[in-house]
């Protein structure tokens, strides 16, 4: 059972203006791929072979001798996810318990969005931004790096951000903060929050 790269939840150009068809093709046609051709070269005829990808995930989480597992497992699992966190639809505002535990948490979303963009903006090198709910029920905000993920954590993600250089630098240059702020006010996808959250 080897490792396949999902579709993408939409077409490469639907998210233009604000991520091109360009990037997208290079993000996920290449960097993507290459983390599950990598990934499926370094399994086979391991143990993990015909493991799932989020068991490829724990079983070599912390294990130095399976760092590049790791890495190439963490990496498709994070990129699937941060895909589905956009939408050409994407961006306004959230509704329902989601809403009330942002709200709760952060205390607006405007102050939610600050947080956020703070976590993506500072999180050094590359690396991820994440909203979850943690092991008590509370949303928060946390930063990654590199592959790292909240799999392998008590946390349950509800959206990522990707602020790999390789997520932006085409259409963006070094403007990570611009980037960002257009991922929170034009391309997050909120019905997919909703959805984490309701199945936490
Ligand atoms: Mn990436």
């Amino acid at each position: 059972m080897a490792i396949t790269l999902p579709e993408l939840p939409y077409a490469q150009d639907a998210l233009e203006p604000h991520i091109s068809a360009n990037t997208l093709s290079f993000h996920y046609g290449k960097h993507h791929n290459t983390y599950v051709v990598n990934l499926n070269k370094l399994i086979e005829g391991t143990e993990l072979e015909e493991k799932s990808l989020e068991d490829i995930i724990q079983a070599s989480a912390g294990d130095s001798s399976k760092q590049g597992i790791f890495n190439n497992a963490a990496q498709v699992w994070n990129h699937t996810f941060y895909w589905h966190s956009m939408s050409p639809n994407g961006g306004g505002v959230p509704n329902g318990t989601l809403a009330e535990k942002i709200n709760e948490a952060f205390g607006s979303l405007e102050k939610f969005k600050e947080d956020f963009a703070a976590a993506g903006a500072t999180q050094f090198g590359s690396g991820w931004a994440w909203l979850v709910v943690d092991a008590n029920g509370k949303l928060a905000i946390r930063k990654t790096a590199n592959a790292e993920t909240p799999l392998t954590g008590s946390d349950t993600p509800l959206i990522t951000m990707d602020v790999w250089e390789h997520a932006y630098y085409l259409d963006y240059q070094n403007a990570r903060p611009k980037y960002i702020e257009t991922f929170l006010n034009s391309l997050i996808n909120w019905d997919f929050a909703a959805k984490n959250l309701a199945s936490a």
